[in-house]
């Protein structure tokens, strides 16, 4: 790796591992019960403990950068969360940050900025809260946007396998620099080297695979049947929860990721998507909106200039927007 943005790289991926470490931590505490409750509490504290974790070793390195996050800590802050509080700071202690509640609140907030600025750094520390709930995907997602333009992304897949022939308890964390492509490591092994990832060489949309979200109101699963039955794909789509989406399609295991608007006021969270887009581009792949344009992250906290998002290995690109708008999705 060139020394563009390495410091950048090695201070995020310190921060996503051991963000991810915690919310495994939490997530295998999740029993049958918690969900037969729809009890949240798990998914809420290991997302505050996760953005604490994160933004506390981002600014040991990067004191002065703005972070655009999902959360805030003003609800943790009322006197009747005191026990969520306290249940945060156990998963931080256990986690090896010693702090208390006051700081872990602070921490949170560091990631408070919500307007556009030259450079800032984004954060959803957990996408796929339902994954997460599940058992199954989500992601820790951290990118860097630099005058507008994503410069440097790191994406961690606690229960994705970083290979094939890996188990998924391994876990894997991509990173991506604009310019020096996308790798893969294995979570748990800091000291492991990143291995490239490149998107599939599929032109053929009839042998195409495409993901989407599991969850029918974040993704128009109706239209995506049918942009795929236009498109001669016969595979059933592979419906995953998160960002995880844009890591297969990195490598190659999906050739399109689907987001269909499912509502006329939805508009994009920039931290949905800014890091996995990086890691599928540097893969050699490409991300517009549905109507073919490019993704604007100048815009704040959401991608208001754009509808829904579509992902793929490039070469099959330009047929998807066809077939999306012969389907009437614009
Ligand atoms: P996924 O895991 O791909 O289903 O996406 C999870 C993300 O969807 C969450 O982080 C939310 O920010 C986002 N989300 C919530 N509501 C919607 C919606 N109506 N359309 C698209 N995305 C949504
Ligand atoms: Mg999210």
């Amino acid at each position: 790796m060139s020394s563009d943005y390495e410091r950048e790289i090695s201070a995020g991926l310190s921060a996503v591992r051991l963000a991810s470490e915690i919310c495994r931590g939490v997530q295998a505490q999740i029993t049958p019960e918690t969900l037969e409750k729809k009890d949240r509490s798990p998914v809420t504290i290991a997302d505050f403990a996760s953005q604490a974790a994160v933004c506390k070793v981002l600014s040991e390195t990067f004191p002065d950068d703005p972070i655009i996050g999902e959360e805030d800590s003003a609800a943790l802050r009322e006197a009747d969360q005191a026990p969520f509080l306290l249940r945060v700071v156990e998963e931080l202690n256990g986690g090896g940050i010693d702090c208390d509640g006051t700081t872990a609140c602070a921490w949170i907030d560091r990631a408070n900025q919500a307007g556009y600025c030259e450079r800032f750094w984004t954060l959803d520390p957990i996408d796929g809260t339902k994954g997460f709930l599940r058992g199954g995907q989500y992601a820790v997602a951290l990118a860097l946007i630099v005058g507008g333009e994503i410069q440097a992304a790191l994406l961690a897949c606690p229960n994705l396998a970083p290979g094939s022939d890996e188990s998924e308890t391994a876990g894997c964390v991509f990173t991506a620099v604009r310019g020096q492509g996308t790798h893969v490591h294995r979570l748990g092994d800091s000291g492991s080297a990143g291995q490239p990832v490149r998107v599939s060489d599929t032109s053929e949309t009839s042998s195409a695979r495409f993901c989407e979200s599991v969850e029918s109101s974040h993704s128009s699963h109706g239209h995506s049947a049918q942009v795929a039955e236009l498109l001669g794909i016969s595979a059933e789509p592979v419906r995953l929860d998160s960002q995880a989406k844009y890591a297969v399609v990195a490598r190659g295991e999906a050739d399109i990721y689907l987001r269909l608007p499912t509502r006329a006021d939805y508009v994009e969270r920039i931290w949905d998507h800014a890091a996995g887009v990086l890691v599928v581009e540097e893969a050699g792949g490409r991300a517009t909106d549905v109507s073919g344009k490019p993704l604007d992250f100048s815009q704040g906290q959401t991608l208001k200039q754009n509808r829904g998002v579509v992902v793929t290995n490039r070469h099959v690109h330009d047929r998807v927007l066809g077939a999306l708008r012969e389907v009437g999705v614009e």
